[in-house]
């Protein structure tokens, strides 16, 4: 065995580099570090806490997908998939657009197969946007956004979402734009709000952009996931379809966020573009496992209204759980996330509350601020993000814990 070696000055990431992961993903030592979900994964499993950070279900999507994706095996889909995705994965997206939505797409020039909603924001992002452009998103935002704009070598400008609704301050989102505005990076319903925008916010986005000539990349990945409101692709609305790219994933739809399969969709231009793009990055997406997503599309409607109305019932456990733990309790319209004020409890500082939460009460959560830029990070400062999309009794178990913090601090 060779000893470690130090990393040569040549292996050290650039300042470029550093520039676009982005101060939360430094070291105090100035080296890389992981993602906030990855250090709170990892928390939660070195102290056994339950991990409410990272969002992904603690139970398998539906049976029948899985076994399809079983069969695709079985059946001989193990080597690359067409590079825009298996036919039958596009026929199913386009087919789900338009029962849906009644968006008609061309599912041979007009959408494609990415790895996850993840690299289809990647591969549009370095489409449309690298220096001298600016990149619009609301703030907090999705980690991988800054990380991609920064990537791109574009500049990332902010309008932010205020609580307790967390919808945007409609003349800062004015005010955000510019001639140089090449992308507006839409999000809705949003994480790690769980703000899900209104057709007025929406439409305003879309009349702002075809103003400054600016495409829209809209990620639905929640899409399914509202309570007591009907979501709204942005691709719907007057004036939007020939300037936008929607995004979606079957992660979260299928609870099946392992398996990386996502999709992008929009006018063949805007396609075409991303595609390149997407070629370099992995050329194709897993074979069978678009197979079996194809299938679980042509789930039937109670599957999709099943899923929203059982994540709405977790929602209403942990929202009572954090209430009675003696948080300001901000109630999402979507996706499972569920934000908190912390400063009832005398907290100030959530990113050192959620380092230390695993051991004070056995539970894991993710600081908002770490989705902001250092202005947005001050405003958010005591603010924190629990997942909801884990078993009843796992969240009743994890209410019972934190009704114990306050005692504790
Ligand atoms: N989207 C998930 C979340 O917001 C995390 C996915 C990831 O780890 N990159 O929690």
């Amino acid at each position: 065995m060779h000893p470690p070696r130090e990393l040569s000055p040549s292996l050290a990431p650039a300042p470029w580099q550093r520039a676009a992961l982005g101060a939360n993903l430094l070291a105090p030592d100035g080296s890389l570090g992981v993602t906030i979900f990855e250090e709170m994964t990892g928390l939660a499993l070195r102290t056994g806490a339950i991990n409410l950070g990272q969002g992904f279900p603690d139970e398998d999507g539906p049976l029948e997908i899985r076994e399809a994706a079983r069969a695709a095996i079985s059946a001989g889909a193990n080597q690359y998939a067409p590079g825009k995705g298996l036919p039958q994965l596009r026929e199913a997206v386009a087919a789900h657009q338009e029962r849906f939505y009644g968006l008609t797409i061309n599912p041979d020039t007009e959408v494609i197969v990415t790895t996850g909603a993840t690299e289809g924001i990647a591969a549009a992002l370095l489409a449309f946007a690298g220096p001298g452009d600016e990149v619009l998103t609301f703030e907090p935002f999705y980690d991988s956004y800054g990380a991609v704009i920064g990537l791109a070598g574009a500049t990332h400008v902010t309008a932010p979402l205020l609580a307790p609704d967390f919808q945007p301050d409609m003349a800062a989102l004015e005010a955000a734009f510019s001639e140089r505005t090449r992308v507006v990076l839409l999000n809705n319903p949003h994480n790690p709000t769980g703000a899900v925008f209104p057709r007025s916010v929406l439409q305003r986005v879309v009349d702002l952009a075809r103003k400054h000539g600016s495409i829209i990349i809209t990620d639905e990945v929640y899409e399914h996931l509202t309570f007591g409101v009907s979501h709204l692709p942005v691709a719907c609305l007057p004036g939007a379809a020939e300037r936008t790219i929607t995004i979606s994933s079957a992660g979260k739809t299928f609870s099946l966020t392992g398996w990386k399969i996502g999709w992008l969709s929009g006018p063949a231009e805007l396609v075409a573009a991303a595609r390149t793009v997407k070629q370099f990055l992995t050329y194709s997406s897993g074979t069978p496992f678009q197979a079996a997503i194809a299938a679980g599309l042509a789930l039937p409607d109670a599957f999709y209204t099943g899923i929203a109305a059982d994540l709405e019932h977790k929602r209403n456990i942990l929202r009572q759980g954090l209430a009675a733990a003696g948080f300001d309790v901000f109630s999402p319209q979507g996706t499972y996330f569920i934000n908190v004020d912390t400063a009832p409890l005398g907290i100030e500082d959530s990113v050192d509350l959620a380092r230390r939460l695993p051991a004070l009460v056995g539970v894991a959560a993710i600081p908002v601020p770490v989705f902001c830029h250092p202005e947005g990070a001050a405003r958010t400062r005591s603010l924190l993000r629990f997942a909801f999309c884990k078993r009843t009794e796992v969240l009743e178990e994890a209410a019972e814990r934190l009704a114990t913090l306050s005692g504790r601090l």
